[in-house]
């Protein structure tokens, strides 16, 4: 059966909030951005993208292009507060809402028609109701798949509603440039034109095996999505999140052992908030952003989920020998941890933390899957912390324990 997504990204977010806030500033050019003069522009209303303020600019530039703008700092807590009431309008549609960030989501709406009418109906009524409750404007895309619907919501803005028709998609995704597809960078989009492939349609001409030769896995990936193919499920809340926390610095770091302390205290708050949500994750993703505003990302995904600060901050000083971070100067760096599963849905850690410590395979019932975790070295640190922490330095002597646990006593 074909699907019905919903892409759904807010207009200008942070910008459309502050003007929310402060309505004697409609209309003009307001730049949201941390600092005036080292921050960079997280949101621009569309007055101010007229004189080329974008996005993810430094906002001294944003400064030099449109030197009469109205500049406010982040409030990122009231931003929340706007997206929270946004995304519950979301699901008094449909349950099935992913978020991609803050201001933007998927939705799955198939088999509503019941209830909201067709797929474009139901995206016209979230719009409405957005617009009517909370002052904010959403633009929408309605395809089949989620790639299909992102493109289409970003074809409208502002205020846009874009539907790609079933049976459409192809018509649909043939003109639009290569660049538009999702994995398609500046490095891949020059590659793509050395070849003479300009539009989504030149690259769905290329055999899938020429595609595959130039760029491997990429490449077919690529192949698919030029033919409109994307069948990845539209993800809830807890399996799409990542918890995370970054710093920007008011000078650039230059050595790397200030650098690890402040990886060991971004570890920390990460750990903390993970505890908070009761949630644990598999990826650690360490952010690096180095003077220049280039940012580079570097990910381990562990064996096992983990919400321990210990874990977090040895994987995050791994991954930044994998940056130049220190010959380079940085400007910011944040670690998140993704992959995340509710802790109470763990596999019985304590029983195979016991047997990763005293391991006597005559009686475990089950060594192997404690032989075979590479995570194994950093739960038994945690195991050892705790049982420390309970006992003091000396609860764990090997012996002490097992007769306590073992089933087979
Ligand atoms: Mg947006």
């Amino acid at each position: 059966m074909s699907r019905a997504i919903l892409h759904l990204d807010l207009d200008a977010f942070y910008a459309s909030v502050e003007i929310l806030d402060r309505p004697e500033l409609r209309g003009k050019p307001v730049i949201v951005a941390g600092s005036e003069r080292r921050g960079v522009v997280t949101a621009a209303s569309y007055e101010a993208r007229k004189f080329g303020v974008r996005s993810a600019m430094p906002a001294a530039t944003a400064k030099r292009l449109c030197p009469q703008g109205v500049f406010l700092p982040n409030r990122f807590s009231r931003y929340k507060e706007a997206s929270d009431e946004v995304f519950a309008i979301y699901r008094r549609f449909t349950p099935i809402v992913e978020p991609l960030s803050i201001d933007e989501a998927f939705l799955d709406v198939t088999g509503c028609e019941r209830l909201f009418g067709s797929a474009e109906e139901a995206a016209r009524k979230i719009k409405e109701a957005v617009r009517r409750e909370t002052g904010l404007i959403v633009s929408a895309g309605v395809a089949s798949n989620k790639f299909l619907a992102k493109i289409a919501s970003d074809l409208g803005k502002p205020d846009g509603l874009v539907v790609v028709p079933p049976g459409e998609e192809q018509a649909f995704l043939d003109p639009l440039p290569v660049g538009k597809l999702w994995g398609v960078g500046k490095v891949t989009e020059g590659a793509l034109s050395r070849m003479g492939i300009r539009t989504i349609g030149d690259l769905r001409r290329v055999p899938r095996d020429r595609m595959v030769r130039s760029f491997g896995a990429h490449g077919e990936h690529l192949h698919a999505l030029s033919r409109g193919i994307d069948d990845r499920p539209v993800e809830t809340q807890r399996e799409a999140k990542s918890i995370g926390h970054e710093e920007t610095y008011d000078r650039d770091l230059r050595d790397r052992g200030t650098m690890r302390r402040e990886l060991l205290s971004l570890s920390d708050r990460v750990s903390e908030r993970l505890r908070r949500h009761g949630v644990k994750g598999r990826t650690v993703t360490l952010k690096v952003k180095y003077h220049d505003f280039v940012l580079v990302t570097r990910a381990i995904t562990l064996a096992y989920p983990t919400d321990d600060g210990g874990t977090i901050y040895r994987c995050a000083l791994d991954l930044l020998t994998e940056t130049e971070a220190g010959p380079r100067p940085v400007r910011l760096l944040g670690i998140s941890v993704s992959k995340l599963t509710g802790a109470e849905e763990l596999p019985p850690e304590g029983r195979m933390e016991q047997i990763a410590l005293f391991g006597r395979p005559g009686t475990d019932p089950k060594p192997a899957p404690a032989a075979q975790d590479p995570g194994k070295k950093e739960r038994l640190n945690r195991a050892v912390d705790r049982i420390r922490e309970k006992f003091g330095p000396r609860g764990i002597v090997p012996g002490a324990l097992p007769d306590d646990e073992d089933p087979g006593t």
